[in-house]
């Protein structure tokens, strides 16, 4: 069913009932403001990307929506770096609802013309290798150039200026918004729901629960998982710095894997065994005015145990000076913010909807930031679950089994991404397994992209958002790809030779070989455009017009049948 909304114009224009931020929809703060109402269609816990996109889209289809957040904006939120797929989410879903607000996070100079100037841009991905004591070089890195859409770019995202920027949004669109006031209970009735903050009590049709980890309902519920079975078991130390270097201007010319641009205008992952650290400028964009980078280590707990005599910034400080690329990399940068020390960072739910209520995909459970995936799989659970909250405000019907697809959503998310991220901490001991794990986590995204952007393709040319609706009939958007089985095939193969490497029953070498075969294998993957399963492919632009074209050409004419006619049987359009 297509719930898009094609009657709000994507001209910015739009009027709330409260009408612009500007005029009467200030937050509701301790010392006074606008009250709740006693009830409400909806109530949105939490006020991150995932709650504000919610409760705006919500807001646009003409539902009674309140937001409570616990405590208030701006303020610092982590999770940052996009991918093609998270900026084409952005483009979709604003596109689908008709909200251009959510469609600018998609465009790296509609950020900058309308929301904020303090966000970087994202032209590549990188990937540098390092061994304790030794300097890198060019053939342990990766530099990875998605192709160039006049319709989207990636960007980084300054959370703090995002965030707050999306909960204006929501109010701009009739949302009521009161911060600093926390949700303490969620009693889930039959026929109503009623959250209690520490102000007081409202009722609801129906809870959304995008207050993370952790969240009163899941716990109340009993769906939060103590100990989440998920291999991946790692835990993050990170903060903001100023005056962080370029890495390509502390690095020798002949340690850089080839590249089109500089590493610096992307993100950055130095790797290493047990690791890896994430580096996201936001001053790398010429209309930036940002002066700041994220910066952030991964370590696996195992091989990274914590130790709490230490501080978080010690132990940054003792773990960098272990690669003296990395060293030199960060010499000049200075913390803006205490560096920050988690837990384990995995969470995960028995459940994710029922009755009355769902939580967002990053409530019901999170894996690991490795590869940038949070806030694609955000934007397809906001697309999947407003569309059947919708739906069920138009029948009047909350029962538990409509939103069982949300929950089959956030449990392939979730697995599909441990799959991902704990196969390349495996990887992560020795280079050559980790380049090939690199080549085929490349594969996957590359088509991965393409299936997704298949759906624009689809959609520029025919101006039917109908285009998107096959999306929200799969377990998760691109499960039901033409490349699908063969792609989760490889992986199991590859993670079973990373497992006989990890128990010993195979070398390095035997595992790196087996692997590189299997993409070597694949006839579904085009060595003329980049060489799967040679050792020595570590760089590619996409932003190559001609690259872009070998491809489209091999997809049309000489690529497998199921490939040509389920993935590349769009028109290229003319822009790209
Ligand atoms: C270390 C790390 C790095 C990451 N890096 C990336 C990245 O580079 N790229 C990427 O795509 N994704 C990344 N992610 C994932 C990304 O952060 C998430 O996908 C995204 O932030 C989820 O947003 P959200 O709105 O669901 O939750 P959040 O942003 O966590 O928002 C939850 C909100 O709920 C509020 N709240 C909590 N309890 C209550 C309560 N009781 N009552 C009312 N309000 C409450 C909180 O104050 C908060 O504002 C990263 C995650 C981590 C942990």
């Amino acid at each position: 069913m297509n719930r898009s909304g094609q009657t709000a114009p994507l001209d910015g224009d739009r009027q709330g009932k409260h009408g612009t931020n500007e005029d009467d929809s200030q937050p509701y703060r301790a010392d006074g403001g606008t009250a709740l109402q006693d009830s409400y269609d909806v109530i949105v816990g939490g006020s991150g990307m995932s709650a504000s996109t919610t409760a705006t889209i919500l807001g646009n289809h003409g539902l009674d929506v309140a937001m409570i957040e616990a405590g208030s904006h701006p303020r610092f939120a982590i999770g940052e770096a996009m991918l093609p797929q998270s900026s084409m989410w952005m483009w979709i879903v604003g596109q689908y609802h008709g909200i251009p607000e959510i469609q600018y996070l998609s465009d790296a100079n509609a950020i900058v013309d309308n929301i904020t100037s303090s966000c970087g841009i994202k032209h590549s991905i990188g990937f540098a290798y390092h061994e304790p004591g030794q300097p890198v070089s060019a053939d342990r890195s990766h530099q990875l150039i998605p192709p160039n859409l006049p319709f989207y770019s990636e960007s980084h995202l300054l959370r703090a200026d995002v965030d707050h920027y999306l909960v204006e949004t929501a109010q701009k669109y009739g949302v009521d918004y009161v911060d600093e006031t926390a949700i303490t209970d969620v009693d889930i009735g039959d026929n109503e729901v009623t959250v209690t903050t520490d102000r007081g009590e409202i009722d609801a049709a129906f809870y959304v629960d995008g207050t993370g980890g952790n969240s009163v309902l899941a716990d109340q519920m009993g769906y939060r998982e103590d100990a989440p079975e998920l291999e991946t078991n790692s835990r993050a130390v990170f903060t903001h710095v100023e005056g962080l270097a370029p890495f390509d201007e502390v690095i020798a010319a002949d340690a850089r894997p080839g590249q089109s641009n500089r590493l610096h205008d992307g993100t950055l992952h130095h790797v290493f065994d047990g690791g890896w650290m994430w580096i996201i400028p936001f001053d790398n964009f010429e209309r930036s005015a940002a002066t700041k980078a994220s910066v952030g280590l991964m370590l696996d707990r195992d091989k990274h145990p914590v130790d709490d005599s230490i501080s978080p910034a010690e132990e940054a400080r003792r773990i960098i000076a272990e690669f003296p690329d990395i060293e030199r990399h960060l010499a000049t940068a200075e913390p803006v913010k205490p560096w920050t020390r988690t837990g384990r960072i995995q969470r995960s739910a028995s459940q994710s909807a029922g009755h009355r209520h769902y939580l967002t995909n990053s409530t019901y459970g999170f894996v690991d930031p490795l590869y940038a995936i949070g806030l694609v799989n955000t934007f397809e659970s906001v697309f999947v679950s407003t569309n059947l909250l919708l739906e069920a405000f138009e029948d009047g019907d909350f029962s538990a089994d409509r939103f069982a697809p949300i929950d089959d959503l956030h449990h392939q998310q979730l697995i599909d991404n441990d799959r991902l991220i704990s196969n390349a901490y495996k990887s992560m001991g020795e280079f050559r397994l980790w380049n090939a794990w690199t080549q085929m986590w490349l594969g996957g995204v590359l088509f991965h992209d393409l299936y997704i952007q298949r759906h624009c393709f689809n959609y520029l040319e025919s101006g039917e958002t109908a285009e998107f609706d096959s999306l929200l009939d799969e377990t998760s958007p691109g499960a039901d790809a033409p490349f699908a089985a063969e792609k989760a095939d490889i992986h199991q193969t590859m993670a079973d030779a990373l497992d006989d490497y990890e128990v010993g029953e195979a070398t390095a070498a035997e595992a790196a070989e087996l692997m590189l075969a299997e993409m070597k294998g694949a006839d579904w993957l085009p060595k003329h455009v980049y060489d799967w399963g040679n050792e020595g492919a570590r760089h590619v632009d996409f932003a190559n017009p001609q690259l872009v074209g070998k491809l489209i050409e091999w997809g049309k004419t000489e690529s497998p049948d199921h490939i040509r006619e389920d993935l590349f049987d769009f028109t290229v359009p003319e822009m790209a």
